[in-house]
């Protein structure tokens, strides 16, 4: 009958948002029947295997489909449902020009007609599709979001991390409960990076102790124990794709600012004794141009191993000279009879207000990221949000970082032969020293002076 209308069928397997595990040969079925039962005539079945609906591969199906409406050989589409046809609103509005200008009517099994000659029809089509859009970018954002936290919080794959212990409870989620053995290891790491000593010879002390490793290889390795003790989640912070965005369920091993010092000891990069090559020089990185600002680094200046502004070159000074110039002043501020008041074994003020100040922040990212997981925002505000409170977290936590002094001066500070313990010091644990009591400035000398001017040098008491 040749004014039987004609109809294109077209199917998509898709992402299964409805749960209703409908397979392609049942959305043909379907469509075939409600073109039967209307009295139209299916000259083509259009399909597709897409199952991310916003993968955005192109659909060879549904480019058919709209060649075939645009070239006038069809009347009526059919689909399954309306969310099947397109996956952006961009490809709904294309749809929608093709379909008005062919004069071609939509029929859907589960929407029935959509009819896009009007304007209450097409915004239904659209809400429709904006709805799936929305739905399929929030399910798999929730999707990550729980993967994330799984892998992070140690769950996944079964496994558990390294100092805790799944411990089951009667609502069988399970709970985390420390493991005392693998936790004092993580405290025993962190105590003696604390107290000066270097990457390496904590390694090695696990090693000839003979510590079980956490992945049973036969020996720690350096890189193993930095990222051992620097997880966050010895604070019980919980990471989220990379980021902290706050507390985690399970107990810490360290409190928080213990661990925010291990990271400035180990991430500094004015102690970086972790790379292999420990810092040569016990002022480099750590003195500053007078002029700039910049941190100093060793140059050789004709020859001679010499402090100079990394930045600008402004200023210069023999290495050699600047070092003992320090070197005498920390061993005669270490030797002075109130040397035991630089123990600090109370935070100061602002390192309490920096610290509290942090886990605020802390706390506001994880509001958000609870509020936008519960889909009270979505993923722009969350990103606005993150994009305004991460600077000052990491602000705070810089003001946070100061390093408790006690431990490093132990020892030093008000020692009967202060300049024999200096002596016997490794070179981070002096360049700590240095950092803990003073900051050093370098200024400009006037022009043409042939000798070393400590009046040219700032010394600033901490
Ligand atoms: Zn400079």
């Amino acid at each position: 009958m040749a004014d039987q209308p004609r109809a294109a069928v077209y199917c998509r397997i898709s992402d299964d948002r409805h749960g209703l595990g409908l397979g392609v040969e049942r959305q043909r079925q379907d469509c075939h029947g409600l073109a039967e039962r209307n009295g139209w005539r299916v000259v083509a079945t259009h399909t597709d295997n897409d199952v991310s609906a916003y993968s955005g591969k192109v659909r060879p199906g549904y480019v058919e489909l709209m060649r075939s409406i645009e070239a006038g050989q069809v009347d009526v589409v059919v689909a399954w449902d309306p969310d099947r046809l397109h996956r952006s609103p961009a490809e709904l509005e294309g749809f929608i020009a093709a379909v008005e200008g062919a004069g071609v009517q939509v029929v859907s099994v589960q929407a029935g007609t959509v009819d896009l000659s009007t304007a209450a029809g097409r915004l239904v089509a659209r809400m429709l599709g904006n709805i799936a859009r929305h739905e399929s970018e929030h399910k798999s954002e929730r999707v990550r979001r729980v993967m994330q936290q799984r892998a992070e919080s140690g769950r996944s794959h079964g496994r558990r991390a390294y100092g805790w212990t799944r411990e089951h409870t009667a609502d069988g989620t399970g709970r985390e409960a420390i493991a005392p053995s693998e936790a004092a290891v993580v405290r025993r790491i962190a105590d003696a990076l604390l107290s000066g000593e270097s990457l390496r010879a904590v390694t090695a002390a696990l090693n000839s102790d003979s510590v079980p490793t956490p992945t049973g290889v036969p020996e720690w390795g350096k890189n193993m124990v930095r990222a051992l003790v620097l997880r966050e989640r010895n604070a019980g912070l919980r990471v989220h794709r990379g980021e902290v965005v706050g507390d985690g369920a399970w107990e810490p091993i360290l409190p928080r600012d213990r661990w925010e010092q291990v990271r400035a000891v180990l991430t500094d990069p004015a102690r970086k004794t972790s790379t292999g090559t420990a810092a040569a020089h016990l002022l480099s990185g750590i003195a500053h141009c007078g002029v700039c600002g910049a941190r100093l680094r060793v140059a050789q200046n004709r020859g001679v191993p010499s402090y100079r502004c990394s930045a600008n070159g402004c200023v210069i000074r023999r290495k050699e000279d600047l070092d003992h110039l320090v070197t005498e002043l920390v061993i005669a501020r270490l030797g002075a009879p109130d040397a035991a008041d630089l123990f600090t074994t109370s935070d100061s003020p602002e390192r309490v207000a920096a610290v509290a100040e942090a886990d605020q922040l802390r706390a506001r990212l994880d509001e958000a990221a609870d509020q936008y997981a519960d889909g009270l925002i979505d993923g722009r505000m969350l990103e606005r949000i993150t994009a305004r409170l991460r600077p000052q977290l990491t602000e705070a936590e810089a003001r946070s970082r100061l390093v408790d002094s006690a431990p490093l001066l132990d020892g030093l500070a008000g020692a009967p032969d202060v300049r024999g313990v200096w002596n016997g010091l490794s070179l981070s644990r002096r360049r700590a020293v240095v950092e803990t009591l003073m900051t050093v400035t370098l200024n400009r000398t006037r022009r043409g002076a042939r000798t070393f001017d400590p009046e040219a040098v700032a010394i600033t008491w901490r």
